[in-house]
Formats: structure tokens, C-alpha cells, sequence
């Protein structure tokens, strides 16, 4: 998935809803629906009632089903919320959700990791980390996502950061060098954006999109490294395949330094994907 789209949906799924296409919808541009008559995107204003002003966005209701969605405060995209999010999403939006100057320092020595090459990625700034809560718990593999709209999105497990105690390098976190690499490889096939590095073990492995965490049993994870040479195809190593439950503590955009020093690099990393982008659309390599 990337900035620009138009909407995403899930496969083979039916709508629970013949009007918002709930079930099957999962994000549109809202935008785009507006502007354009021909699409066959929910377009009529009129079906979202019941407008719940958060901190950053909008809350709707569906006319017809009742079900919940999310217009980010850029009026760009309309995003279904499950019910489980709603309470979060409450509790994010009637509290502010800054970092201490530690925790900002912290996350500034980790290093954040930025969108790849595609924009994805692009309305976070996010940093592998291990997080201790005011609870007691402990989270290995957590990661500080500084944004600015909901924590809506379902396949995210979202704490808030409000509830961090203390935040240090997590031993299941990859170098910021190879974290960086992984965000600038190209999607040399349908879903596969490969990235080879080299494990503590000696042992080649294939880290495919953007990785933050990797957890293998007798490897060291601070000691991975980026390879030199390019993935061989015809006789590639193995596929790292993600096995650690990740949990994002949502901490707000604006004034962090993290977020405002990341700000800058977003914007020149952005600029050369977009320009991929269009070549690609129009099928020039
Ligand atoms: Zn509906």
C-alpha cells in the first residue's frame, strides 16, 4: 500500500454493508471519491452521519450499518475502524500524548525508521524499540509511532505512549544501517522487495520491505549487516519470515525533535519515489 491510492480492500471478503462497503473497503481516498462521479467508491456525504470531532480527524457513522469511519484531519482518506479501536481511539483523542525529553532522547539515539521508497510509511515516524510501562510490563519488540491522525488501523496493536515508563534498545531490533537499507529497496517483483544481509551466524538471509525486528534463535540481532552483493534470484537464501508480535505505542506529532528532525529527511527521501512512482505507472524502467 502506498500514499497515493485510491482504496484498498480485502480479497474475496463480502460487505457487511451494501452502502459503505464495510467488510470489504478498508481505506478510500476521499478526495478522489468526491471529485470523481465515475468511480464506484461511496461518494454521497450524506451517508456518514453523526461526526465526532477528535483530536486530529473526524469519526462518522454509517447511515445504514452504523459502522464507524475515520476521515484523517486532511480530509484525504476515509478508513473503516473496527469497534475494538473505538475505546483507544477515545482515549488517544481526549489526552495529549507527548514524550518525556527522555524518552525523545532515546528514541533519537535508536534512530527512527523512515518510509521506503513507495511513501509507505509516510504518516509515521517510527522507531524499533523495548518499552517498559508504567504497568511493569515489558515489550521487546514495541515501536514509538509518532503521527498525527487515530490509531484506527487494525492490523496495528496500539498502545499509548502516555503509558510508557521508560524506553531503551531493543536486543531484537536491526542497525539502523540495515533498518535504512531495507526502506530503500526496490520492488524488484510483484511483492518482493528483497534486502540481503548477513546474520551473526555467518548465515545470508533475505529481508523482504521494510524490517525493524528480527528474531532468530542463536543469532544476534545487533550484529546483522548489510551485504555488498545483490540478491541472486536464481539461488536465493532463505525469506526471513516476521515472527515477533509487534506493539505500537502512538505518541503525538509536532513538537518532538525526533519527528521534526525525521520531518525533513521524509521529505527528501520522498521526493525521488514519487518520480519512481509515475515511471512506473506509465511502464518506463
Ligand atoms: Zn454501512
Amino acid at each position: 500500500m502506498s500514499i497515493e491510492q485510491i482504496s484498498s480492500k480485502q480479497i474475496g471478503k463480502e460487505a457487511n454493508c451494501n452502502f459503505c462497503q464495510a467488510g470489504i473497503t478498508i481505506s478510500f481516498n476521499w478526495k478522489y471519491a468526491l471529485e470523481n462521479s465515475k468511480s464506484d467508491l461511496p461518494k454521497n456525504k450524506d451517508l456518514y452521519v453523526n461526526p465526532i470531532k477528535l483530536k486530529k480527524g473526524t469519526l462518522f457513522q454509517c447511515k445504514s450499518c452504523g459502522g464507524h469511519w475515520y476521515l484523517d484531519s486532511d480530509e484525504q482518506f476515509m478508513n473503516h475502524v473496527k469497534d475494538e479501536k473505538l475505546e483507544t481511539i477515545e482515549l488517544w483523542s481526549n489526552s495529549g500524548q507527548k514524550l518525556s525529553s527522555e524518552q525523545v532522547e532515546a528514541l533519537r539515539l535508536i534512530g527512527s525508521t523512515p518510509p521506503d521508497l513507495y511513501g509507505n510509511g509516510s504518516k509515521f515516524t517510527e522507531t524499533p524499540c523495548e518499552v517498559r510501562t508504567k504497568n511493569g510490563e515489558t515489550f521487546e519488540c514495541a515501536i514509538v509511532s509518532i503521527q498525527s491522525h487515530a490509531p484506527f488501523e487494525d492490523w496495528r496493536d496500539y498502545k499509548l505512549a502516555s503509558e510508557i515508563e521508560s524506553i531503551s534498545v531493543s536486543r531484537y531490533a536491526l542497525p539502523l544501517e540495515v533498518r535504512l537499507k531495507t526502506t530503500q529497496a526496490d520492488e524488484i517483483r510483484m511483492g518482493f522487495a528483497p534486502t540481503l544481509v548477513q546474520l551473526s551466524n555467518g548465515k545470508n538471509i533475505i529481508l523482504n520491505w521494510t524490517t525493524n525486528f528480527l528474531k532468530l534463535v542463536g543469532v544476534e540481532t545487533a550484529e546483522t549487516t548489510v551485504c555488498s552483493e545483490r540478491v541472486n534470484t536464481s539461488n536465493m537464501p532463505e525469506i526471513y519470515q516476521t515472527n515477533e508480535k509487534v506493539v505500537y505505542f502512538i505518541a503525538d506529532s509536532g513538537d518532538h525533535e525526533a519527528g521534526a528532525s525525521n520531518k525533513a529527511f521524509n521529505e527528501d527521501t520522498q521526493k525521488p519515489s514519487l518520480l519512481r512512482k509515475l515511471k512506473r505507472l506509465l511502464g518506463a524502467h
